[in-house]
């Protein structure tokens, strides 16, 4: 009998309606003789809503209490869904994230799973039970109870497939899988039948929200295939996985975005050796996560250095920026928000040069700025003006024919 687990995302469990309707799908893959654990997220909107109650009290509240409040969600989730499996004539019980044995490190909102101790959860199994298990939560070895970051729901479920080395993980969503990009930004989006490690990890960390990117780390090193399908509709969805030969052909495999996005110039730095680690020293050490980075020298042999950070840190790194203007020694500092981040993925970029000459002409075409770039083997992200984000995409999705994509992957099934 192999173990199955099965994720579901918060629209999936949105109504009471569409938790019986996942009670469904849970006890089907039980019939046909599977011990089934489901990873459920809190129902709809839920944990934004508790995030906004939270912000009544204050704009920066205690990242212990968050995650107190915030891991009440799924709590409400996994109960509402064994009561209505329980209601079909089936044995479920629901767990909580440290009731499961997610361990994780001592860190709260973001926190990783260090251990899964699988032996309650493998007990239940083995005793008949449809087990659920809480998303997004675990227990640190302090005791505390933590949870994973945003989308975190997925994570938990490769890792508890992965330390149950169970036969299969389906990550249930609202989509038909993974697309070549947003299908709700770009219509013409193709869903694909096939993306591997490294792409999927590139385009969850870019901004593709269909996966939280740690999922993908997890199926990587324990080499787990991993599907996402629809809940509603009963297709197959996409495999992640190793790579495939068959679908190189197409070099740019996926667009991903981000639409909070500033960009910080701090201009006529001295040009010492110890100006770059000074800056980020600084930057880290306020929990500042810089991303792209440009540093230029003037004919004066004075340096201009340009980073992008999220919006949401701009005010907190422009104060931190001013108040050690001394000590660093800077002429004048400006910035950029209102941008946003679109990226091409896909691995067939590593031996096709001119991947990135093209993007440029496909922005320019539709007179798209470029504000900064970056690249890596197999993506290319550029930063451009937030209200031209979805001109861009379309441009893109356009300029390398990933609308067609779909006859492609028809054709090789
Ligand atoms: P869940 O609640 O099931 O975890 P999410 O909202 O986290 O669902 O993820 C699904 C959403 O991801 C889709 O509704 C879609 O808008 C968005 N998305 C972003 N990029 C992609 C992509 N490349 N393919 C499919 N969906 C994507
Ligand atoms: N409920 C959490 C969130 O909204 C975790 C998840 O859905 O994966 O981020
Ligand atoms: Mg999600």
């Amino acid at each position: 009998m192999g173990i199955i687990v099965q994720k579901f995302g918060g629209t999936s469990v949105g109504s009471i309606e569409r938790i019986q309707h996942v009670a469904e799908t849970v006890t089907k893959a039980y019939k046909e003789g599977n011990q089934v654990v489901t990873v459920v997220s809190a129902m709809g909107h839920h944990t934004d809503e508790l995030v906004s109650l939270a912000a009544q009290i204050s704009p920066q509240n205690s990242k212990r209490e968050m995650d107190m409040l915030l891991t009440t969600g799924e709590q409400v989730s996994i109960s509402l869904l064994a009561m209505a499996i329980q209601a079909k004539g089936f044995k479920a019980i629901s767990l909580t994230g440290w009731q499961a044995g997610i361990q994780t490190e001592s860190v709260h909102g973001n926190a990783r799973i260090e251990m899964i101790h699988t032996e309650k959860i493998q007990q239940l199994l083995d005793e008949g039970y449809i087990v659920i298990v809480a998303g997004f939560q675990g227990l640190s070895d302090k005791n505390e109870i933590t949870t994973l970051g945003r989308g975190g729901s997925d994570t938990t479920a490769v890792a508890i497939a992965a330390s149950l080395n169970a036969e299969r993980c389906d990550i249930y969503t609202d989509v038909l899988g993974v697309y070549t990009t947003d299908p709700r930004v770009e219509p013409s989006a193709s869903k694909l039948s096939h993306v591997s490690y490294d792409e999927m990890l590139e385009l969850a960390a870019l901004g593709a929200g269909v996966l939280h990117p740690r999922a993908v780390e997890f199926a990587k090193n324990y080499h787990l295939m991993i599907q996402v399908r629809s809940s509603q509709h009963d297709e197959i969805g996409t495999f992640i996985g190793e790579e495939n030969q068959m679908e190189q052909q197409s070099v740019v495999r996926g667009i991903a975005f981000e639409s909070n996005v500033t960009r910080m110039t701090l201009n006529g730095l001295n040009n010492h050796v110890d100006l770059l680690p000074k800056i980020f020293t600084l930057l880290a050490s306020e929990g500042i996560d810089v991303d792209i980075i440009i540093q230029s020298v003037t004919s004066d042999n004075l340096v201009n250095l340009s980073f992008s950070i999220k919006s949401e840190n701009m005010m907190e790194a422009i104060t931190i920026l001013e108040s050690k203007k001394d000590y660093l020694g800077y002429r004048s500092f400006d910035f950029e928000s209102e941008l946003a981040k679109v990226s091409i993925v896909g691995s067939g970029m590593v031996s096709n040069p001119g991947v990135a000459a093209k993007m440029f002409k496909y922005l320019a075409e539709s007179e798209i700025p470029v504000k900064m770039v970056s690249t890596s083997e197999i993506k290319v992200s550029t930063v451009i003006p937030k209200s031209q984000l979805q001109e861009a995409v379309h441009a893109l999705h356009k300029g390398y024919e990933l609308d067609r994509i779909q006859e492609e992957v028809t054709l090789k099934n």
